[in-house]
């Protein structure tokens, strides 16, 4: 009988069951999904044929806007030219190329790149190289990582456990030992509705002096921060607070890894935070972007100095086990070579700074509407926090959310924060329709 039971069983094609979705109230979506068919530029066309007007890049990866020519072509001539090649002891030759082309962009110093497939994975490679990099100095007491409260680093265990979203910690056991946070840096009594970097804040940085105090320096091998926090509510960093990190990083020999995976590849003006900014890190992570969000790809960074400490060994030992099979995927790293040659031909890494004001000034127009407690924005993001109901945290939000849909538009929430994160080629009056469209919605959920 068993046996007989074994054949396929038919497949009803509209069932939503079987698919556990990440993220999502399953249970919630199912009555009433939101079903997305195709995308073209700004705009996805969902299965009932609405056009859905992108405000978000899908998940803040799509900067330069959906299905671009010369991305879609370069991934479809690399699967029929090498669809596969491992880079444990082999390579070819567009993993060198893109290495060297992030190296070449990112800022200087930062002149070694390791692959992986996701923002988490980035993350948990840049830990990893980060304790390891201590121990072939012979440090290897340096075991503890710092991050900081409201950080999101991905869901590996090595992220959810320097991040400080606790929804994404508590289920999940006890994490990594040794780590640490940093306070947050949102703090809304006296920079509600910043534009640009809010004016106070920095001291919060000397919580990490308080970190060395309280475990000693040497015990210390990184702090884990994003320059802008983005899926925790668009958290921008007070002026001169990444300044000050840094330099606490260098009294102390602590190594900072900023966590670029939405910050880079054009979204706050600059090809990364850290050169909007000026300050430089010792490792950075991306991913998202790098492939304008087509082939899943990380990207972790890291400086001379580092690279230079794993290459002291006999030349015949491995220096650095770790990696994954996907490493440096061939058509991902296709990908990245045709979406930086799109970012280029475009002018698109610099055009969130020359939008910047006029964004500024379309979503600080909704100062005003009814329960919007804060607006914050800097280059092409905007974080607009509502008040919550009484008694349902991110009830508002989330009814803004699908409203915003049923409206046409994709926006995203975390908490009772929409965030919105258009692609780089949003044109003045799309930003005009973004703008327009939420203010309606906010009106319908006060
Ligand atoms: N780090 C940051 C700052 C992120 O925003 C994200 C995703 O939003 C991640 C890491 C995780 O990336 P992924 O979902 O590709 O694993």
């Amino acid at each position: 009988e068993a046996l007989a039971d074994a054949g396929p069983r038919p497949v009803a094609t509209n069932n939503l069951e079987a698919f556990w979705m990440p993220f999502t109230a399953n249970r919630q979506f199912k009555s009433a999904p939101r079903l997305l068919a195709s995308a073209k530029d700004m705009h996805y066309v969902a299965t009932d044929g609405r056009r859905i007007l992108d405000a978000t890049s899908g998940l803040w990866c799509v900067n330069a806007g959906h299905c671009r020519p010369k991305i879609v072509e370069a991934i479809q001539a690399q699967v029929a030219e090498l669809d596969f090649a491992p880079t444990f002891q082999f390579g070819h030759p567009k993993a060198f190329e893109l290495a060297s082309r992030l190296a070449a962009m990112a800022p200087s110093g930062l002149d070694h790149v390791f692959f992986s497939n996701s923002g988490s994975e980035a993350v948990d490679t840049a830990l990893k190289i980060a304790l390891a990099y201590h121990r072939a100095r012979g440090e290897g007491q340096r075991f503890r990582l710092i991050g900081r409260e409201r950080g999101y680093h991905g869901v590996g265990f090595g992220g959810i456990s320097v991040g400080g979203m606790v929804a994404n910690r508590k289920t999940f056991g006890p994490g990594l030992p040794a780590v640490d946070h940093l306070r947050h840096t949102h703090d809304p009594e006296r920079n509600a509705f910043s534009r640009g970097l809010p004016e106070h804040g920095a001291e919060l940085a000397d919580d990490l002096e308080r970190m060395v105090a309280l475990h000693g320096a040497e015990t210390i091998a990184a702090v884990i921060v994003e320059p802008l926090a983005g899926s925790t509510g668009v958290l921008v960093p007070p002026k001169g607070y990444l300044e000050r990190l840094r330099a606490i990083c260098d009294r102390h020999g602590l190594l900072l890894i900023f966590d670029e995976v939405i910050t880079g590849f054009g979204r706050l003006g600059a090809p990364f935070a850290s050169e909007r900014f000026g300050v430089t890190p010792d490792i950075m992570t991306t991913a998202k972007g790098v492939t304008n969000g087509t082939i899943p790809m990380g990207a972790t960074l890291v400086s001379s100095a580092i690279y230079d400490a794993f290459m002291q060994g006999p030349e015949n030992m491995i220096d650095l086990f770790h990696g994954y099979t996907y490493t440096g995927h061939p058509i991902a790293c296709a990908a990245a070579l045709a979406t930086l040659d799109t970012y280029q031909a475009e002018g698109l890494l610099t055009r969130a700074l020359q939008l910047e004001t006029r964004w500024a000034d379309a979503v600080h127009s909704l100062k005003g509407l009814p329960h919007v407690i804060d607006i914050r924005t800097l280059g092409l993001v905007a974080g607009i926090e509502l008040e919550p109901i009484e008694g349902q945290p991110t009830a508002r939000a989330f009814s803004a959310f699908r409203k915003a849909f049923d409206a046409g538009m994709m926006i995203r929430t975390t908490g009772d924060i929409i965030a919105l994160s258009p692609p780089l080629i949003v044109s003045e009056a799309q930003i005009d329709e973004i703008v327009g469209t939420l203010a309606d919605v906010i009106k319908s959920v006060a």
